[in-house]
């Protein structure tokens, strides 16, 4: 017998197409980089995505298997150019603009990107690196005629003018649903950044099961915003749940300070939004600072990319009656791999527990954890090892075989991530694997140190890295941030965390810095904080010296 179901290729344009049909006239909001709000609609998309892509096969000669570099902000050309790109069989390959310019240029050339799409605020960047790159053939600056700049770019074209000299007619090509269509790059904390490679088929399948409700929960009855950005692992799959399941769309753009955000959850009614820790220590401040200010629209706040402290969930979920999710995934992920949703069963005492964890995976992705053979530990939410992933939207290799195999034999791809799985399917990050702590032959979490320390009423930020110690190998060193106008003392911030965690993960000292230095993507860099303290001595390791 064979299976008498139609052959329908899971291929990105069906979203839109999707999203034109069924919600045409819903809405989407974008801050423009020229400064106004733009609104259109669904269907306006979808007619412009066509045009472009049109223009882009006619006269820029794009075509499958082509790799197109965008620098840009959420907003509606950058949706454009995603759809009309993937749409001929093309690949996108989003860069982030706040990479030093060598790993830029090594991306750039290393994904061989040939045309170059830029918003406004990018020209600089580009025009200071384009004499080291290798295979660009052009840049397409995402504005109108109007507000062309002047510029050393060779070979520009104005996005308004080439989208006018298409037809919004135009046919979406017959695809293969497992051709790629996009790319992004890791943040490369060691070695070069490597190079991770979605196809359509990932894209949309990835998209199907963050809508779900036990994930993102994203419905027509929704108005979403996402501020994680585009360049950032695919601004978790916003760019296409959301016209998939036609809910309103808000993007931010470049403004993602406290006040601009505010100003775009209020007056557009947001009722999900999505982004990193940092972006919401800024509105929490802003909204600390202006406290007749509420939220009154927002129902839901996804918080992933780096762990969200309970002060953090606290103050939204107490102070704005906002729902925290916490989420956790990767770039390699598509990127979500799990949400913190409400199991039913738990009781109020097992949900406090297991809210603060990142979550329950979502369909197709499948975990376990092990140690360091590679022997599957328990699920038991007390042993921690190396979290090891599975899925149809999970990386089987980096681009050019770069790093080599990265399964093992059962197929799973070791995330770098150390974590707790419970008996409910909760998964807790406890580190990433090269910066958990490794004293007297046991493991410390410094993300649960960090989580503890900022709930501190004094403390904006923390972070903590182990310091070598002749007797234990290594002990947590606390780096603090006060919040302004505040000087805690080592001893309040000690005796705040004393009995909350077992005794030998106390720091063994508290620093206190102006800043703490964070990654291209909004994460806390270990990398440089071990630089800034390399040699730091421990008052306790003197003495045992
Ligand atoms: P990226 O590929 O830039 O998205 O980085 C992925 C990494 O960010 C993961 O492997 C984790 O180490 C970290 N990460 C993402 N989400 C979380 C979270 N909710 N809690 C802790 N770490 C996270």
């Amino acid at each position: 017998m064979k299976a008498l179901m139609q052959d329908w290729p899971l291929l990105v344009h069906t979203v839109l197409d999707h999203a034109e049909t069924y919600h045409g006239d819903v809405e989407v909001v974008s801050r423009t980089v020229e400064g106004p709000i733009h609104r259109y609609t669904y269907a306006d998309m979808a007619g412009r995505a066509r045009q472009l892509a049109d223009a882009a096969q006619k006269k820029l000669g794009i075509k499958e298997g082509d790799v197109v570099g965008t620098m840009a902000w959420n907003g509606y050309r950058h949706m454009e150019t995603w759809y009309a790109v993937m749409g001929i069989g093309g690949v996108v390959h989003t860069l982030n603009p706040r990479l030093f310019t060598e790993q830029l240029t090594y991306i750039i050339n290393h994904a061989d990107d040939g045309w170059f799409f830029l918003d406004l605020t990018f020209v600089p960047i580009l025009e200071a690196v384009q004499d080291q790159l290798d295979t660009v053939k052009g840049f397409v600056i995402m504005t109108d005629r109007a507000h062309m700049p002047e510029t050393t770019l060779k070979n520009v074209v104005c996005y308004e003018e080439l989208l006018s000299e298409g037809d919004a007619g135009f046919v979406w090509p017959k695809l293969d649903e497992t051709i790629p269509c996009g790319m992004c790059y890791t943040s490369g904390t060691t070695g070069n950044p490597k190079g991770v490679v979605y196809s359509q088929r990932s894209n949309v399948l990835h998209a199907m099961a963050t809508c779900a409700a036990d994930a993102l929960g994203v419905s027509s009855r929704e108005t979403i915003m996402p501020v994680v950005p585009m360049f950032h692992a695919n601004a978790w799959s916003m760019a296409f749940s959301v016209p998939m399941s036609g809910g309103k769309l808000v993007l931010p753009g470049a403004q993602m300070d406290g006040a601009s955000i505010f100003e775009l959850l209020t007056e557009e009614k947001v009722t999900l939004t999505a982004a990193v820790p940092t972006i919401w220590l800024m509105l929490l401040q802003y909204l600390e600072a202006n406290p007749a200010k509420k939220l009154p629209d927002l129902s839901r706040v996804v918080i992933g990319g780096a762990a969200c402290p309970e002060s953090m969930m606290d103050a939204f979920e107490q102070n704005y009656d906002a729902q925290v999710i916490h989420a956790w995934g990767m770039t390699e992920m598509s990127p979500l791999g799990s949400l913190c949703t409400r199991k039913p069963g738990l009781s109020d005492e097992e949900w406090k527990v297991a809210r603060v964890k990142q979550g329950r995976p979502a369909y197709t992705i499948e975990m376990k954890i092990t140690d360091d053979d590679g022997n599957v530990l328990a699920n038991d939410g007390k042993a921690f090892g190396h979290l090891m992933v599975r899925g149809p939207g999970v990386s089987s290799a980096y681009h050019k075989g770069e790093g080599g195999n990265i399964l093992d034999d059962e197929g799973f791809f070791d995330t770098g991530d150390v974590s707790t799985l419970d008996e409910n399917g909760y998964m807790q990050i406890t580190d990433r694997s090269k910066d958990v702590i490794k004293s007297g032959g046991e493991w410390i979490s410094s993300i649960d140190l960090e989580n503890l320390a900022i709930g501190h009423p004094e403390v904006t930020e923390a972070a903590v890295i182990g310091v070598a110690h002749p007797k234990w190998d290594e002990r947590p060193l606390l780096i603090i941030v006060a919040k302004e106008g505040c000087s805690p003392s080592q001893e309040s911030i000690l005796a705040f965390m004393e009995g909350k965690i077992a005794k030998w993960w106390m720091p063994e000292d508290v620093a206190f810095v102006e800043e703490i230095p964070h990654t291209a993507t909004g994460k806390i860099s270990k990398l440089r904080l071990r630089e800034q303290f390399k040699g730091y001595e421990l008052a306790s390791a003197k003495a045992v010296g």
